[in-house]
């Protein structure tokens, strides 16, 4: 649960949900019970419940006839009409709620099946302990560090396996939607050009043949901007004839070739594309130096995006601003993702041309060279700003601006700083779980399995396409490295590809 206090949760609920909901009482310290919600989760598309972790100030908001101890040995639903249902009556209460589930609640609540089901119910209730021994091992509903002092290693990892096993295909069939979404969202970006803002802004979709496979596998789109007459990391070579194609097209003013940060589905045609519009090239001092030389890429880097050759003189170097057709935009240092990153900011637009300063809310396999603790001051720093659009490097576009059309899987309806500030609130819980995690001296793996408890849905539903990226690039991004961003002593930066978004729900870190 949020910061909202479970008392305001309880005291607000009906007020929130049309039909009033049915309020499930489930022991947020056991993993079998927090697995069952996730599933009671993926059911309820229409809101029809609302769970609650028991606890003394949740129960008496709720109904003065519930008691602790009962509602612990086993489940309590509260249906909207103060109707409380307990143990197997709950169970198929709930299942009744819902189409897929409807006739195995009206056949449970028959003879023999409910006596069987009872009894059931009851065995599992009694052994769940057993079955599960730490209580709250992986769990967010108790305090980390109290549990974490308490729980066993081996009972830590018994809880949290258990938890992904009753949980297994809901991860599988969430990695396979998520592969469904990315297949249509590369379908319909495919070599596509945005033209926003009566032709100021420009998002020319960039693909390549080999360099599809991150759109495909990831979900990150590649992307060159022209906004105002400044092209912004206009890609890598391998996707140079993708955009010849669409500046034959559009033919777009270029007056200026910005690049955000040296990562080289960003840098690779600043020089080509100079030559080809006769606008110079502009980059911050940083920047510059990666690319005078560009470091040699991994080969597998190298062989998908495409080796960027070395920035060629003259280039200019940015300062705090840098002029465009009709005005002028701010260039503000973020480092974070990596050290040189810069982002654009058009005070009059309410504009922020992003790069890969913010990459979506939630992000678990970011680059080695991605120092978490910049990006938490970078991003608090963004916060201050007045931003109506924002603009990703990897094509995707916040926005709650009406003058901005629709565009699924590439406009998403949300108020930018918004999708800022749950970007600074995960990042901010990551921080405080990693840092409780390596003060006690907990193995790496620990500490990034309790940066991904179960109960966050999150964690479960990035689950598949995480671990195919870590398998896929050979470790090279992880949830291992996730950790190890937040607790970089030597900075080593070097460029690298992209970074994963998580899409879909989310819960709110505690
Ligand atoms: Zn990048």
């Amino acid at each position: 649960m949020g910061s909202q206090s479970l008392a305001e949760i309880a005291a607000t609920a009906d007020k929130e949900h049309t039909p009033p909901a049915y309020r499930v009482f489930y022991d947020g310290q056991c993993e079998i019970c927090q697995a069952c919600v996730s599933w009671l989760k993926t059911l309820d598309h229409e809101n029809k419940t609302i769970c609650l972790p028991i606890s003394a100030a949740a129960l008496s908001a709720c109904d003065s006839r519930l008691r602790m101890d009962d509602c612990l040995q086993q489940l309590h639903v509260v249906s909207p009409e103060g109707e409380i249902h307990t143990g197997w009556d709950a169970v198929t209460c709930l299942a009744r709620l819902f189409p897929s589930t409807r006739l195995l609640g009206i056949l449970g609540g028959w003879f023999p099946l409910r006596q069987a089901g009872r009894l059931f119910y009851q065995f599992v209730a009694t052994n769940r302990y057993s079955l599960s021994k730490c209580r709250g091992g992986a769990c967010q509903a108790a305090k980390p560090e109290t549990v974490r002092r308490q729980a066993k290693l081996s009972a830590f990892w018994s809880c949290y396996t258990l938890g992904f096993f009753i949980r297994l295909p809901l991860v599988l069939w969430a990695g396979i939607k998520g592969a469904a979404q990315r297949v249509s969202i590369f379908a319909r970006t495919y070599n596509k050009r945005l033209d926003l803002l009566n032709g100021k802004l420009t998002v020319f979709f960039l693909n390549g043949t080999l360099p599809n496979t991150v759109p495909l596998l990831f979900g990150e789109l590649f992307t060159a901007v022209v906004y105002d007459g400044v092209a912004v990391d206009p890609g890598s070579p391998k996707m140079r004839r993708s955009l010849a194609g669409h500046l034959r097209r559009a033919k777009p003013r270029i007056a200026k070739v910005i690049a955000t940060h040296a990562h080289e589905e960003h840098v690779g045609n600043l020089n080509w594309l100079s030559e080809l519009s006769g606008a110079p090239v502009w980059v911050s001092e940083r920047t510059a130096q990666f690319l005078t030389p560009f470091k040699k890429l991994p080969w597998v880097r190298a062989t998908i995006i495409g080796q960027p050759p070395d920035l060629k003189p003259p280039y200019h170097v940015l300062g705090e601003t840098v002029d465009t057709e009709s005005g002028c935009l701010q260039v503000l240092a973020t480092p974070g993702h990596c050290d040189d990153h810069i982002v654009l900011y058009d005070p009059q637009e309410k504009l922020l041309l992003a790069g890969d300063a913010f990459m979506g809310s939630y992000f678990a396999t970011p680059n080695p060279d991605v120092d978490s603790l910049k990006w938490l001051a970078s991003l608090e720093r963004l916060m201050k700003l007045d931003i109506e659009i924002l603009v990703e490097g990897h094509g995707h576009i916040h926005t709650l601006r009406a003058d901005i059309p629709d565009f699924p899987g590439v406009v998403i309806r949300q108020n930018p700083k918004v999708a800022m500030s749950q970007k600074l609130e995960y990042l901010r819980w990551l921080r405080q779980q990693i840092e409780a995690g390596f003060q006690e001296q907990l193995p790496v793996r620990v500490i990034e399995a309790s940066c991904f408890p179960w109960s966050r849905r999150t964690s479960w539903e990035s689950c598949a396409t995480d671990e195919c990226i870590r398998l896929l690039s050979l470790g090279h991004f992880s949830r291992t490295e996730l950790v190890r961003s937040f607790v970089r002593t030597s900075s080593e930066p070097f460029p690298t590809v992209y970074e994963v978004r998580i899409s879909g729900g989310e819960e709110r870190p505690s």
